[in-house]
């Protein structure tokens, strides 16, 4: 979950802050590290383009899915990775480990997966990733509460409109609960999951109690 003007460092106004239930070091599903990342279309080895790509998805979720979500993650993909790789993430085979190798780029270094001809799906090395994540974070002074489990969200009505105002969250190992007030509040909690996901979080639940309307038009891809 996380907050923003939730109270920053130093007690300065309006700086983003992050409540994570686990550490944020590894948490997540990709806190083990990924193989893959998907819909590069824009690095420099690419034969296809965001569009092209961004239609695909869309045919093969037979016109049931967010387009412009497609086409964003596709535009934005690799420029997410370049992010990636300037806070510490590794991407590309910089050693020459796999010099030779039909999937690896001789200029960039870049490694692909799956589709050797279009060349829009990179592998990188996830285990760098969380931990160069979180170090980004620090050197940014981003405010974290880690240990700590959102509850419930907070929410006011105004003139019959409901706004959230902030969370509950719970240490979960002290079992202490604090007030988060917070002027916006984003939920990136993941669904919840079990068998491939690292998630039983309850943050479908949280969304669905506070504000069921919003649910179903996330559910839609809305
Ligand atoms: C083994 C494995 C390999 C994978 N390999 C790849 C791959 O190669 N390429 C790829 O694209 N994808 C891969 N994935 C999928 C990818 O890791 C996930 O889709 C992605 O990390 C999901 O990101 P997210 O931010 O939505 O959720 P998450 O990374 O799960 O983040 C949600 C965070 O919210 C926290 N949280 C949950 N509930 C609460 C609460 N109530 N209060 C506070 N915090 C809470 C969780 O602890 C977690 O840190 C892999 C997944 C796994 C498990």
């Amino acid at each position: 979950m996380f907050c923003r003007d939730c109270g920053g460092p130093q007690g300065q106004e309006g700086h983003p802050g992050g409540k994570e239930k686990g550490a944020v070091i590894r948490s997540g599903a990709a806190g083990s590290g990924v193989d893959h990342w998907e819909s590069c279309c824009t690095n420099p080895c690419s034969r296809v383009t965001p569009k092209e790509i961004a239609e695909a998805y869309i045919r093969e979720q037979d016109y049931y899915s967010n387009g412009i979500g497609h086409y964003i993650e596709c535009r934005e993909g690799y420029d997410q990775l370049l992010d990636m790789e300037s806070f510490g993430g590794k991407i590309r085979d910089t050693e020459g480990e796999f010099r030779g190798a039909e999937f690896r780029d001789a200029e960039t270094g870049l490694m692909f997966a799956y589709d050797y001809k279009n060349k829009f799906t990179l592998r990188v090395w996830g285990t760098t990733f969380k931990p160069a994540l979180y170090r980004e974070l620090k050197r940014l002074k981003v405010k974290l509460v880690e240990r700590t489990e959102a509850t419930a969200l907070l929410t006011v009505e105004t003139g019959g409109k409901k706004r959230g105002i902030g969370a509950i969250g719970m240490n979960v190992r002290t079992g202490r609960l604090y007030v988060f007030p917070a002027k916006s509040t984003i939920l990136t909690m993941s669904r919840p999951a079990r068998v491939w996901l690292f998630n039983p979080g309850p943050g479908g639940a949280l969304r669905v109690s506070a504000a069921p309307e919003h649910w179903q038009r996330a559910r839609h891809g809305l």
